[in-house]
């Protein structure tokens, strides 16, 4: 056996070939744009569990207009 199994890994998803991330701790499916998470060297290939790649970053939504309180006289 040698690492060269998870290069046999495919998408669960499109059955898609997946590629290493750059820090080799996830599989990416450029298809689905999804990152599948590798856990002490296994990957887990759960839809469930993948991050897509598409995914905004937290809290970088526009801003919610302010609301227009009326003025108390
Ligand atoms: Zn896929």
């Amino acid at each position: 056996m040698d690492t060269r199994l998870i290069e046999l890994l495919v998408c669960p998803v499109c059955k898609g070939p997946l590629q290493r991330s750059d820090d080799h701790h996830s599989l990416i499916c450029h298809a689905d744009r999804l990152a599948f998470p590798i856990r002490d060297g296994i990957p887990v290939m759960l839809e469930s569990e993948a991050v897509s790649l598409d995914a905004p970053p937290q809290g970088a939504g526009p801003a919610p207009a302010p609301a227009e309180l009326p003025a108390a006289d």
